[in-house]
Parts: structure tokens; C-alpha cells; sequence
């Protein structure tokens, strides 16, 4: 059942926020978007009272909702723009979905696992939140649907997939975290207009794996 969002919850996001910005998160759109979705929303019951702590949660099925501040540190390097078309790989949760959405971009999103990806649809739909949700193996990215103007992959890679660079718009970016299947640390790749790719090594994270035929 959809939790109320109340002064209570508000507040907190408001420390949270707070907290982020502590930590170098610097986008005043990204921190907006903190501040405006109901991470209590897309957290297991369990967890529901530590919503706003900068902490990832079990979700089920062996997953994750990311941390707060690795959400707002993947969106802010991404610079997505209004009107964009974004592939995120691992929906997960929907949370750093729900905060692209919020950002006003054209968000198709892909999840391995049936039950997370049945869950998440059902809140996008109770919270009237516009994505187009797909079940199936991200690694392989939407064909159909590319070239897209930004990636995220919000599960940690061995490398980054040919199939998602291939897909990749000219003048894109695409962030994903790339080690073994415990530490990564986070690429920025950008193909430039002439085609040539820069990749960008950035800090540590701990994502939990990325599993498909272009994945583990
Ligand atoms: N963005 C999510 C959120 O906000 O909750 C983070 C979810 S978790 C860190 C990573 C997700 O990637 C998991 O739900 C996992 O099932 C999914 N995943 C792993 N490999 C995948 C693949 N090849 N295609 C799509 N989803 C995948």
C-alpha cells in the first residue's frame, strides 16, 4: 500500500539533502529532485523509518536500493537534460528512476528480475510516474529504441558492453561502474560528435553485480 508523505518524511528529506550537498553533490536540479521524491516510497517495509538515512536497503531478490548519495552522484555526472532520451540499466527499486523522471526526461528502463520489475511497475503506475518500464536482460540495451542520449547502469559491470556504447547518441554519456563483482569504479564515457569516445575513470563504489550475456 502507497505510505502517505508527510511533514515527517519531508523534513527528513530536507536533512538529507543537506547531507548531500555536504558531500559534494552540487546540482541545485538534482538536490531538488532529492528533496521532491518519497524514497519511503520505494523502500521495503522494513526499512520504511530509515528512508532518509544515506544508506542502501535489501529490496528483495538479492538487491539493492542504491545509496542517496550514489543515486545523486550518478545523476549529477550524467548532466541529463530535459527532454532526453535515457536508457537506465536496473531499475531495481525505481528510485534513481523516479528521480530521472523528475529531472523531465524520456526514461526507458530495463530490470532482470520479474518480481522487482512487476513491484516497480505497479508503484510507477499508483504514483503516476511516466517511464516505460521493460523486463528483460539491460546488457543488451533497446535496439529498437536507440541511439539514446544518456546511460546509466546502476549494477556494477566487468566491462563496458559494446552493445550499450553502440547505442549510445552522438554527443551522449553514459555512466556505469565497471570491477569485479563487489568494487567498481565508476566510467564516464562521452562520444563525441565525430564518433571517438573519452572515458573518464571516477571514485570507488560497491554496486551489486550486472548479470547477462553482455554482463557476468
Ligand atoms: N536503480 C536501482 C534503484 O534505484 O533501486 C538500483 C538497483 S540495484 C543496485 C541494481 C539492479 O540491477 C537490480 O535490481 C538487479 O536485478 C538489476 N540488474 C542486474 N543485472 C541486470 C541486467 N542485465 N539487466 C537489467 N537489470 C539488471
Amino acid at each position: 500500500m502507497l505510505q502517505p508523505d508527510s511533514y515527517k518524511e519531508k523534513g527528513a528529506r530536507k536533512l538529507l539533502v543537506k547531507e548531500l550537498k555536504g558531500k559534494g553533490i552540487t546540482d541545485e536540479r538534482v538536490l531538488t529532485a532529492i528533496g521532491e521524491v518519497a524514497r519511503h516510497q520505494f523502500i521495503h517495509k522494513d526499512f520504511k523509518h530509515l528512508a532518509y538515512h544515506d544508506k542502501a536497503f535489501p529490496i528483495g531478490e538479492g538487491q539493492t536500493i542504491s545509496q542517496p548519495y550514489t543515486v545523486a552522484y550518478q545523476t549529477q555526472m550524467l548532466h541529463p537534460e530535459v527532454g532526453d532520451k535515457v536508457l537506465e540499466i536496473g531499475t531495481g527499486s525505481g528510485y534513481q528512476a523516479a528521480i530521472l523522471v523528475k529531472l523531465g526526461v524520456e526514461l526507458f528502463s530495463i530490470e532482470r528480475q520479474p518480481k522487482l520489475y512487476a513491484k516497480t511497475k505497479k508503484l510507477f503506475e499508483d504514483l503516476n510516474l511516466k517511464a516505460n518500464l521493460i523486463l528483460g536482460d539491460g546488457s543488451l540495451g533497446l535496439p529498437n529504441e536507440a541511439p539514446f542520449d544518456r546511460i546509466i547502469v546502476t549494477a556494477g559491470a566487468p566491462k563496458i558492453p559494446d552493445t550499450l556504447i553502440n547505442q549510445l547518441a552522438f554527443g551522449g554519456i553514459m555512466i556505469i561502474p565497471v570491477g569485479n563483482n563487489t568494487h567498481q569504479t565508476m566510467h564516464i564515457l562521452i562520444k563525441k560528435p565525430d564518433g571517438s569516445l573519452e572515458n573518464i575513470s571516477l571514485d570507488q563504489f560497491s554496486f551489486v553485480p550486472l548479470i547477462g550475456s553482455q554482463a557476468w
